[in-house]
C-alpha cells in the first residue's frame, strides 16, 4: 500500500500522523467487502470549507472514501464502478479533489495550497491506478486535469447515443452494446470453422460416451468375471477396457490439437480484425485512449475470449453431457443410493461458487500487486543512467524489495485460500464416497439388490459426476470474465472508422494535385469547450512556402494537422486545388501530402526500409538519391551495413539530426506535392542544423511548404509568414514586411536574438 504524505516528511509530528493513518485504516478495515482491499492513501488537510483537520483520501479496490481522521468518520464515498474521472481545481483558499460520474460531481476532499503540489502527483498515481484495476474503464489521458475535465463535461452533454438518448462515455454507447449479441457476436467468430468445430463436439461426445462405458464394464468384471472366476472372460474383459482406453486416448489426442488448431486460428482473426480496425480509427480515438490499455485488448482480451469460445464452451459441452448422462445411470442402477449421492452435492456447489470467486478477486489483487512492480521495473531499467547518476540504487532496490514483497503476501494470500478450499472441496468429495461405501456396502451385504460389480461401477461414476460438478459451479465466472473481454473487444470494432470522404462529393478532385491550399473561416476546437483555431482565413498558392509562426500552443500544429484530415475543421472549410478536403479520397489526399515532424519516429527495421515507408516498392537508386538529397547519404555510409543498417539494434543510436535527415529523405522519396514540416530543425545542433536546413531547402522546390519554425531565422526565405496568436492570424507577410511592422513577430525575432541564435526560444 501506498501512503502519502505532505512533502515535510521530517516534520515532528510525522509519527503523530502515521498513527492517524493506521486509525483510519483499521477503522476502514471492518466495513469493506470481501476481497476490498486499500490500495493507496493520500492524505489533505481539509474536512470542509476552511476547516482545516487532517482526513485520508482512501482508494480501495472498489471504493474512494474520504476520512476524517479525528472522528473516523466518512466524508464522502464514491464507488470506482461509477467513477468517470478526476478533476482536481486550484482555487485561491483551497483545493478541491472531485471525483465525475457520468450523472455528476463529486467533492471528494479538499486540501489547502501548501499540499497542492503532493495531491497532484499523488492524483496522477491513484488515478494510474484505478485505470489499472482489471474491472476499470478505460480511462481516457489527461494531460491537463482542469481543462480536459471541462472539456468532457461539455462533451457528454453533446455526445448523446443517436439509439437511446444516453449520454455516451465514449464513441460506442456502452448501453446499446447489447450483452446478448455479444456472445451471438463472438462465436460469429466460429463460423469459418464449422466444420472442424462440428467434428471437435461430435469427438467430445463420443469421448464422454466412451468415459460412461467404463466403469459398467469394470462392474461387469467384477460381477461376470471375477466373483465366478472366469479366466477366459478376463481375458475379453480386460482387452474391451484396453480397447476403450485407447480409443479413448486417440480421440481426446485428436480433439486437443483440433481444439488448439481452432482456438489459434480464432485469435488470430480477432487479433487481425482489431488491429485493422484500430489502424483506421481516428486521432480522436487515439488521443481518449492509453497505448497500454489498447495493447492489452488486443493481446490479453483476444486470449481470454478464444479459451471462452473454444476450451470452455467445450468443456461446458461436455460437463454437460456428462452430468446427465451419469446421473441417469447412477439412478437406474439404484435409485436410493443415487439420491444419497446429491447430498454433499450442495457443499461441492456452494463451496466451488464461493471458492472460485475468492480465488479470482486474490489473483486480481496478485495482478495489481504484479504490474506495481513491474512499474518499477519499467522505471528503473530503460532509466538506469538517471538512478545512477543521481545515485538512487538503494532507492530502487527498496521500492522494488517493498513491492515485491506485497506480491509474495499476495501470492500467499491466494496460497491460503487455495490450501483451505482445496481439502473441504475434497472432503465434500469424499463425503459422497462413503455415503456410496456405507449405504452401498449395506444393499450389498443384507438386501441383495445390488451387486459388488454394481457398488464399484458406482463408485467410478460417482467420480464422472462430481467432477463436472464442479466445473459447472465455476462457469458463471467465465462467462462473466469473457463478456467483459467481449465488451471491451466490440467496443473497438464498433467504433465508426475515421471520417471517409463525404458519400456524393459536389465534384470529383482530380487524383493529382497541384497543391493550392485555402483555409476558409476554420474554427476548431478539439472538444466543444475550448476553440483551438478562431476562424483562419488563408489561400496559399501552389509551389509557395509558408511560415508558421506563433508562441507555443496557439495552434499551429493543430493548423497543420487539418491539412491532411487528422481532424476535421469544426466549421469552415480546408480546401486543396479549390476542393473541399472532405471529397477527396483519405488515403490518396494523405498521399500527396509529406509531413516532416520535430521528432520523427523510426520503425524496426533497416535505414532503407525506413526511408521507403511511404513507397515500399522504391528501387535502391532512387533511396540513395533521396538520402544524398537529404544530407544523410554520407553519414549512412559511414555504418558498417551502410543502407542495411538495423535503427533499432543496440549499439545504432542515431541523433536526433540523423533521424530528422532520414525523415526528410522519407518525405523526398514520397515527393508529395504539400509539405509540411513541423518544427524539423528544432532539436539539433547549429551544424547539423545547416546540413538539414540545406536538404529542406532542396525538399521544398516545386513544393507548397507549411513549415512551423522554431528558429524564426530558417524562415529568411519564406514568401510569406503567418503569425498565429490564440488562434488567430495577426500578422501576415514576408520576414523583412513584419519586420518593418514592428509588431507581434518583430518582437518574437528580437527575444530569440537577444537570447542568442541557439537558444530555445519560441516556437
Ligand atoms: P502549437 O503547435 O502552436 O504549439 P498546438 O496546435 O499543438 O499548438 O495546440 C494548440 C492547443 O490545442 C493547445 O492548447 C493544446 O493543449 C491543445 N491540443 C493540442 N492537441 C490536442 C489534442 N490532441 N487534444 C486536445 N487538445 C489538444
Ligand atoms: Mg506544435
Amino acid at each position: 500500500m501506498a501512503i502519502r504524505q505532505s512533502r515535510d516528511d521530517q516534520h515532528p509530528t510525522r509519527r503523530g500522523r502515521a498513527e492517524l493513518m493506521e486509525k483510519v485504516i483499521s477503522a476502514l478495515q471492518p466495513n469493506m467487502e470481501i476481497g476490498e482491499e486499500i490500495l493507496d492513501a493520500l492524505e489533505v488537510d481539509m474536512v470542509n470549507a476552511g476547516e482545516y483537520a487532517p482526513a485520508w483520501l482512501v482508494l480501495t479496490s472498489n471504493r474512494l472514501i474520504n476520512v476524517d481522521a479525528h472522528s473516523l468518520s466518512t466524508i464522502e464515498e464514491l464507488d470506482l464502478a461509477v467513477l468517470c474521472s478526476f478533476e482536481v481545481v486550484h482555487n485561491i483558499g483551497n483545493g478541491i479533489i472531485y471525483g465525475l460520474t457520468q450523472e455528476e460531481k463529486i467533492l471528494l476532499a479538499r486540501f489547502s495550497r501548501r499540499y497542492s503540489v503532493d495531491v497532484e502527483q499523488a492524483m496522477d498515481d491513484i488515478e494510474a491506478k484505478v485505470d489499472s484495476l482489471p474491472s476499470a474503464v478505460l480511462f481516457e489521458k489527461v494531460t491537463d486535469r482542469a481543462r480536459s475535465m471541462q472539456r468532457r463535461r461539455v462533451e457528454r452533454e453533446s455526445r448523446r447515443c443517436p439509439k437511446c438518448g444516453r449520454v455516451m462515455r465514449r464513441q460506442v454507447c456502452e448501453h446499446c452494446l447489447e450483452k446478448r449479441n455479444l456472445i451471438r457476436r463472438i462465436f460469429s467468430y466460429m463460423k469459418p470453422y464449422w466444420p472442424w468445430a462440428a467434428l471437435s463436439t461430435f469427438l467430445l461426445i463420443t469421448n464422454g460416451g466412451l468415459s460412461m462405458v467404463q466403469p459398467f464394464l469394470t462392474g461387469k468384471l467384477v460381477d461376470e468375471v471375477l466373483i465366478i472366476k472366469d479366466l477366459h472372460g478376463l481375458k475379453l474383459m480386460v482387452m474391451l477396457l484396453g480397447g476403450a482406453h485407447l480409443l479413448n486416448a486417440l480421440i481426446t489426442g485428436t480433439r486437443s490439437y483440433l481444439i488448439a488448431w481452432l482456438g489459434q486460428h480464432v485469435v488470430r482473426d480477432m487479433r487481425s480484425d482489431l488491429f485493422g480496425h484500430l489502424q483506421y480509427l481516428g486521432m480522436e480515438f487515439y488521443d481518449s485512449v492509453r497505448t497500454g490499455a489498447l495493447m492489452s485488448r488486443v493481446t490479453n482480451d483476444t486470449q481470454t475470449l478464444q479459451n471462452f469460445l473454444v476450451q470452455s464452451s467445450q468443456n461446458l459441452l461436455y460437463e454437460i453431457v456428462m452430468c446427465i448422462g451419469v446421473a441417469i445411470i447412477m439412478f437406474r442402477y439404484d435409485w436410493r443410493l443415487a439420491l444419497m449421492t446429491l447430498v454433499p452435492m450442495p457443499l461441492i456447489v456452494i463451496g466451488t461458487r464461493l471458492f472460485s470467486r475468492k480465488i479470482r478477486a486474490t489473483y486480481r489483487r496478485v495482478w495489481v500487486r504484479r504490474a506495481l512492480m513491474n512499474s518499477v521495473l519499467a522505471d528503473a531499467i530503460p532509466g538506469i543512467q538517471v538512478v545512477k547518476s543521481f545515485v538512487q540504487e538503494k532507492g530502487e532496490i527498496d521500492k522494488f524489495d517493498n513491492r515485491s514483497n506485497q506480491l509474495l503476501d499476495r501470492h500467499l494470500e491466494a496460497a491460503g485460500f487455495r490450501s483451505v478450499f482445496m481439502p473441504f472441496l475434497n472432503f465434500s468429495t469424499a463425503l459422497g464416497t462413503l455415503i456410496v461405501w456405507g449405504f452401498g456396502g449395506y444393499l450389498v451385504i443384507t438386501r441383495g439388490t445390488l451387486t459388488v460389480g454394481d457398488l464399484v461401477a458406482f463408485l467410478y461414476y460417482l467420480n464422472q459426476f462430481y467432477s463436472p460438478l464442479r466445473s459447472l459451479s465455476a462457469f458463471s465466472d467465465t462467462v462473466q470474465q469473457s463478456a467483459t473481454a467481449a465488451e471491451r473487444m466490440f467496443e473497438i470494432l464498433d467504433t465508426p472508422a475515421e471520417n471517409q470522404k463525404i458519400e456524393m462529393p459536389a465534384s470529383t478532385p482530380p487524383t493529382e494535385v497541384e497543391g493550392a491550399i485555402e483555409f476558409k473561416k476554420v474554427h476548431f476546437s478539439y472538444d466543444a469547450s475550448e476553440p483551438v483555431l478562431r476562424g483562419i482565413n488563408v489561400k496559399i498558392k501552389p509551389g509557395e512556402m509558408i511560415g508558421l509562426v506563433g508562441a507555443s500552443g496557439t495552434g499551429k500544429t493543430t493548423m497543420a494537422n487539418l491539412i491532411p484530415r487528422l481532424y476535421d475543421a469544426t466549421s469552415g472549410q480546408v480546401l486543396i486545388d479549390g476542393f473541399d478536403i472532405r471529397d477527396y479520397d483519405l488515403q490518396q489526399l494523405r498521399s500527396q501530402i509529406g509531413v516532416v515532424l520535430q521528432d520523427p519516429l523510426l520503425f524496426h527495421g533497416t535505414i532503407a526500409q525506413n526511408i521507403a515507408y511511404g513507397v515500399p516498392n522504391a528501387s535502391r537508386e532512387s533511396i540513395i538519391y533521396a538520402a544524398q538529397a537529404a544530407n544523410a547519404h554520407d553519414f549512412i555510409m559511414g555504418f558498417a551495413d551502410k543502407y542495411d543498417t538495423h535503427t533499432g539494434e543496440r549499439g545504432l543510436r542515431l541523433s536526433g539530426g540523423q533521424k530528422q535527415r532520414i525523415a526528410i529523405a522519407r518525405a523526398i522519396l514520397k515527393n508529395p506535392r504539400i509539405l509540411i514540416l513541423d518544427e524539423a530543425t528544432s532539436s539539433v545542433d547549429t551544424e547539423t542544423e545547416k546540413l538539414i536546413q540545406e536538404a529542406i531547402d532542396r525538399l521544398i522546390q516545386d513544393r507548397t511548404t507549411v513549415a512551423i519554425a522554431h528558429r524564426l531565422s530558417t524562415l529568411k526565405n519564406a514568401d510569406r509568414i503567418l503569425v498565429l496568436e490564440a488562434g488567430r492570424i495577426v500578422e501576415e507577410g514576408n520576414h523583412e514586411e513584419l519586420m518593418a511592422l514592428d509588431g507581434v513577430f518583430a518582437r518574437l525575432v528580437k527575444i530569440q536574438s537577444e537570447l542568442g541564435s541557439n537558444i530555445v526560444g519560441v516556437a
